[in-house]
């Protein structure tokens, strides 16, 4: 019967003829045996082999069985050994001293070799199912540490990262494909619009106004579709007023599970200083700082994309230059800083009376150019004519009260199907020609290229 590792067992009689037949039902029923004649000998040899089993009788010389099992049950090491006493004694007392000694079981003598063997194997089993139990306790108990371990470290991890997320700049969503807040990673004061745990499960065009949700779902949609990162700049108005920009950069996340939808990360990054800077930057290269109109630089790269686009669709482009007559003797007569005042309103005026598809700059100092697209000459001038009047009954308020101001009008313009070659240097050359014509006209005046006098 014995398992595959052989069990030993202690037989401990001081009566050598128990020793020998117990000895040979054991060995035969398999088991490995050994023997000690006291329970000195049985204590010194269950130290030294451990057996798995002891049959121990009581009433012996030196050592009874009794203290034998006490000692070897107050001994770590020898603790687990089942002992099952066999002895003559059997008062039920013999017996109720037997189990406080930590015998797990009694045999009366004369005993019946089948009824020794049950038990022997009865014990082992309990013995070995015991020993199993506390295998899995003790597997139990190790994977539980491992796992307060590990969440601990989980923690540590997740608070080392919010150290991050709280410090960097960035805000990370993860969206599905259908725009569905799904995570968010931001600290909470650069989240504008709703908290994160008001965003999550909503959709983006519940949270964001319509052009910019659109224009995040079309990001994301782009970003499923081909499956590479995108990169958007747009603007969140900020509830408390004024706007934020934002750079999105757009990736798609792997593996997403079989069924479930796609899913994309999202970064978003403030860039609203640099915008800034950028406007700052781009008003200060293509402003004039005293007027606000268009500096001379921007004004031609303003016109070389209008002339283009009548090379391609229109017929007319036409041109005013405007020069304010006699201004040296304004600026002499009420000083500079007045004569600043005139431009600035002079600008002004003109702004109100032009149509949202002309071209105003700064050409020089009191000098102004005018595009007017799909114009002709004859309404190019019409047109001169009427800014001219107004600009004349505009009164510029000086230290010695209003007055007014005038300028000559050159006025310049071609006909793409006719002139298919003719550039702005050439239209800017025309018009100069025709303002130079109307100030040796007395000033005050529209002169139209065409006429004969600017030839
Ligand atoms: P004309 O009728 O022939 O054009 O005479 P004008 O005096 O206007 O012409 P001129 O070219 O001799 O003088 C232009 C004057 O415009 C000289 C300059 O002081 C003035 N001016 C140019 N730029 C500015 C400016 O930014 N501010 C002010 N206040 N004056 C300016
Ligand atoms: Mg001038
Ligand atoms: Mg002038």
């Amino acid at each position: 019967m014995a398992e595959e590792k052989r069990d030993t067992i202690l037989v401990v009689d001081d009566a050598p003829e128990n020793v020998i037949l117990l000895t040979r039902i054991l060995k035969n029923a398999g088991y490995g045996v050994a023997t000690a004649n006291h329970g000195g000998q049985a204590l010194e040899l269950a130290g030294q082999m451990l057996p798995d089993l002891a049959l121990m009788d009581i009433d012996m010389p030196v050592l009874d069985g009794y203290e034998a099992c006490r000692r070897l049950k107050a001994d770590e090491q020898t603790r687990g050994i089942p002992v099952i006493f066999i002895s003559a004694l059997d008062t039920v007392d013999d017996k109720v001293r037997a189990f406080q000694a930590g015998g797990v079981d009694y045999i009366s003598k004369p005993f019946y070799l089948e009824e020794v063997l049950a038990r022997v194997k009865a014990h082992l089993s309990i013995r070995h199912l015991n020993e199993q139990l506390q295998f899995a306790n003790h597997e139990l108990a190790m994977r539980v540490e491992e796992l307060t371990d590990s969440q601990e470290q989980l923690q540590e991890h997740e608070s080392k990262l919010m150290a991050f997320v709280n410090a960097l700049p960035n805000l990370s969503f993860v969206y599905d494909e259908d725009g569905r807040y799904l995570e968010i990673l931001a600290n909470e004061a650069s989240l504008l619009r709703l908290k994160a745990e008001d965003m999550l499960g909503r959709l983006i065009n519940d949270v964001m106004p319509v052009p910019e949700a659109k224009l995040m779902m079309d990001a994301i949609r782009r970003t499923i579709e081909t499956g590479q990162t995108q990169i958007i700049e747009y603007k969140i108005p900020v509830l408390a007023g004024g706007e934020r920009w934002f750079e999105g950069r757009i990736a798609i996340m792997e593996k997403a599970q079989k069924d479930e939808k796609k899913k994309v990360v999202f970064i978003a990054t403030d860039i609203s200083e640099r915008i800034k800077l950028y406007q700052e930057a781009h008003r200060l290269a293509t402003q004039d700082p005293l007027t606000g109109c268009f500096n001379r630089r921007h004004f031609l790269t303003v016109a070389a994309q209008e002339l283009q686009r009548t090379t391609r669709y229109g017929q007319h482009l036409s041109m005013l230059m405007l020069d304010i007559d006699h201004f040296k003797e304004f600026n002499d007569s009420f000083g500079h800083p007045t004569g600043d005042k005139a431009l600035t309103e002079l600008v002004r005026l003109c702004q109100t009376h032009l149509r949202t598809t002309d071209v105003l700059g700064r050409y020089g100092g009191e000098e102004f150019i005018i595009l007017l697209p799909e114009i002709d000459g004859e309404k190019a001038s019409q047109a001169g004519n009427r800014l001219r009047g107004e600009i004349s009954k505009l009164g510029i308020e000086t230290s010695v009260g209003k007055h007014s101001i005038t300028v000559s009008v050159g006025a310049a313009s071609f006909d793409r199907t006719r002139d298919p070659t003719l550039d702005i240097d050439a239209l800017i050359h025309r018009a100069d020609r025709a303002l130079y014509a109307a100030k040796s006209a007395g000033r005050n005046c529209v002169k139209l290229w065409a006429d004969e006098a600017t030839r």
